[in-house]
This record gives C-alpha cells, structure tokens and sequence, in this order.
C-alpha cells in the first residue's frame, strides 16, 4: 500500500494544464484567465444622474429657497438637447447624461414641481456633485481588471463586459471521457437480466463532472475484455482531454483496466494499491504529449465517489490551471462517533455535518457504511477523514472535506433569514 499523499502527487505531478484558447465570455464562467486584461474604456464613460430627479447649478441652491425654470428633459439613453444655464433646471433620468452647465442632481422626492412641470421649487442647498456618477468612477483607463489565474465568476464576466470584451485567452474546460467496465452491466431500462446490474457510475461520473464544471463525454460501456477495452480508451484520450473509467482495477481474474491502462501508458502508469478506504484500488496513467490522464476508478460506487474527490477532481483542476486543487476542509466537532479498527488505512466517511448556533461544524450523523450502499450516503455533506486508529469519541474534532456548501446550515435558521 502507498500513502494517499504519494498517489496524489503521482497524479498531480505527471499532469500540465490545458493549453490557453480565446473563450467566448458566454462559455467562459469557472475557468480561468490566461491573461491580463486592461481596461481600454472609462467606466462610467460621461457624467450621468445617479437618480431620477432635476438637474441643476449646485450655485443655484444657495439660498434657502429657490425656483428654477425647466428647459427640458434627458432620459437615459438621450444627448442633451442643449447646455444648462444660471436659474435653470432638466428633467433628468437614472443614467441620462448630465447636460453641460449642471453639476448635481436634485432627486425627485425632494423637489416641489409647479402643476405645468415648468418650474420646481427646490427649498434645500444642493451639494455640487450631488447624486452625480463621475466618468472613470468604476474604471479607468489602463486598469488591470483581471490578472491570470484569475477565476472568472459572474462578476469578472459583467466587468469585461462593461468594456465591450466577447472573448479572453483563458484554459478550457476539460473534456472528460466517461467509460464503464464490466460484463455484468446493462443500460437498458428493461427488467433486469438474471446476474446484471444496472451501470450507475456512467451517470454518476457524468454527473459529477457536469457538477465541478467539466464537460463529462460518455465513452458508454465495454464488457471485461482487455482488447476492447484499450479500443475504448483510445478512442476516449483522442476526443477528451482526460478518461475515467471504472470498475477493472482490483485483483479479480477479469480486472484489465489496470494491465490496460499500463500497457497504454508505459512507464507512466501506475496500478495502486492506496491506504485508505474506501477507493484502495487505483490506476492511473499519462499518454501521448503533453499527455492525456486516464484514471482507473473502483467499481463499487461509493469508491468511486472517493476515488472522484481525492484524484480526479483535483487533478482536472489542475488541467484547468486552478489555484486551489482540493474540496475545502474543515474542522468538524463530532456529536456521533466514529468507531473504526486500526487496518494502516485513512478513512473517508461521508458524514451529515451542520454549522450549529456555536459557529462550528458538527458531525450529526454517520451514514450507513459499505462501498456499494450508494443511496445511504446520499444525504451526506461532508466526508470525514478518519486517521488511521481505533476511532474517534464524541467530542472529538476531525478535518471534513466539504462536498456541499448549501447543506451546511442548518434549515430552521435558513428558512428564518
Ligand atoms: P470492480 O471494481 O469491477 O471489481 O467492481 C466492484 C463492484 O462494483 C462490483 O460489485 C460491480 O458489479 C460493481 N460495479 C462496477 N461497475 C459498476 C457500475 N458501472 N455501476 C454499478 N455497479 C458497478
Ligand atoms: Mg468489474
């Protein structure tokens, strides 16, 4: 058995990121900016009313009250008709150019407007620049608005937007091949055959790809058959960016996906046997140049979901060029116990885990263990990583890797904010 650290940085180590291509800013939300962008437009671009009101001379407004005539009116989107003078006032609109001559706007609340709209009475001093937003205010010129490495969330999409901006140099999204094994599995929504099972962990991965931000392939199923499995493989490194496959990688008479994947990749495979459970069994491979990862997941599903956190998530973004790699973590107060019998083997259980009115993170509930009990861990949120040892109390504190952040909060306190 190797170290879960040792499997990891054998697959962090033998990867290079996606090289960059120019991303139309529609396809481009969670991936990651491969250059500077400055910015070449004043944002806002001209002085323009912060609300709907009358433009006018702050000058104006200096005696306790005052009336002033209206000359016109801009709505956003208009050019002034003509310049401002001394005792007048503009109808002004939110984001309507403020006209040349005013220099802060009085909002409409605060302004008494004669029955024929012809003159306001304005009784209060007007600061100048007074609900006013400046040219540049937001942007200027030559700002750096995004750096590379950066993550391009909503709002870094809305600011090059705002600059007319429709594409970036940026990483693409991985493309991931999804590749079942084994002869025992069917897709057919037809009763099940006698010794078939239906194929869960195409659907799953798929899901789980989709999920993270990549974009999961399905390469189908292929019956335990070494030749054709190494088809399906290749077929999968010359479409996708990265495969996974599952089932095949433990020691039984048919599991060829490990001699495969070695007999594809040469020296830069490994077949693993990794200290932890579930997921121990492992393979994992690099070929062609720079090289196309294939990841060899257990077939037991709940395996698979471990083996999908702890090697192909973060390497995929890694290919992606993410900074961070890894689910976050947290230290979790246990309020259940986790018995466990000491084996050298990290543990991996998923865990229902809340934020309680303390601030901390409680383990509330351990899920039914076994890696084929699919539908027990459904509910969970985290998964606790367990040392090797004779368990843990209650009471006792233990790093989860979070796997979803909605669930963390307990749904009285939500439904009451
Ligand atoms: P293996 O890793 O191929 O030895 O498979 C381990 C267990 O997982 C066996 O009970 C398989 O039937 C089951 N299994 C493998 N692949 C799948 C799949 N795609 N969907 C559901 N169960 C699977
Ligand atoms: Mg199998």
């Amino acid at each position: 058995m190797i170290s879960l650290n040792e499997a990891q940085q054998f697959v962090l180590r033998a990867l290079t990121a996606l090289t960059p291509v120019a991303l139309p800013l529609q396809d481009a939300l969670g991936c990651v900016a491969a250059e500077e962008v400055n910015a070449r437009e004043r944002v806002p671009g001209f002085s323009n009313a912060a609300m709907d009101g009358y433009a006018l001379r702050a000058a104006d407004t200096l005696n306790e009250s005052v009336r002033l005539s209206v000359t016109g009116s801009v709505m956003a989107g208009d050019v002034p008709a003509k310049p401002l003078g001394a005792g007048e006032a503009m109808r002004i609109m939110t984001g309507a150019p403020l006209p040349s001559g005013a220099d802060c706007v009085c909002m409409i609340e605060e302004v008494t407007i004669d029955p024929d709209g012809r003159a306001v009475l304005i009784d209060r001093v007007v600061r100048s620049g007074e609900n006013v937003r400046h040219p540049g205010e937001d942007i200027d010129v030559g700002q750096v608005l995004i750096t590379p490495g950066t993550e391009l969330g909503p709002t870094q999409l809305g600011v090059l937007a705002s600059q007319g901006f429709t594409s970036l140099l940026a990483h693409p999204r991985p493309r991931v091949g999804v590749l079942s094994t084994g002869n025992e599995l069917t897709s057919s929504p037809e009763a099940l055959p006698a010794g078939k099972v239906r194929d869960v962990n195409r659907p799953l991965l798929l899901a789980l790809l989709r999920q993270s931000g990549f974009i999961p392939v399905d390469l189908g199923t292929v019956e335990d058959d070494a030749g054709a499995i190494a088809e399906e493989l290749r077929r999968g490194v010359l479409a996708c960016d990265a495969v996974v496959s599952t089932g095949g990688v433990s020691v039984g008479d048919v599991d060829f996906v490990k001699t495969v994947i070695g007999e594809l990749c040469g020296e830069r495979a490994r077949s693993m046997q990794v200290a932890i459970r579930p997921g121990k069994p492992f393979a994992f491979g690099v070929t062609g140049s720079p090289g196309t990862p294939i990841f060899g997941l257990p077939g037991n599903p709940v395996s698979l979901l471990v083996g999908f956190e702890l090697f192909v998530r973060p390497a995929l973004r890694l290919l992606a060029r993410h900074r961070v790699l890894e689910r976050p973590t947290l230290n979790m107060v246990l309020d259940c116990a986790l018995p466990r019998r000491r084996d050298g083997k990290l543990h991996l259980v998923h865990v229902v885990a809340k934020f309680h009115e303390d601030g901390r993170l409680h383990a509330e509930r351990v899920v039914r263990g076994g890696s084929h009990l699919l539908s027990a861990i459904a509910d969970a949120n985290v998964i606790a990583i367990v040392p090797d040892g004779d368990g843990l109390d209650i009471g006792h504190i233990v790093p989860a890797m979070i796997l979803d952040e909605d669930r963390l909060i307990p749904t009285p306190v939500r439904s009451t904010l």
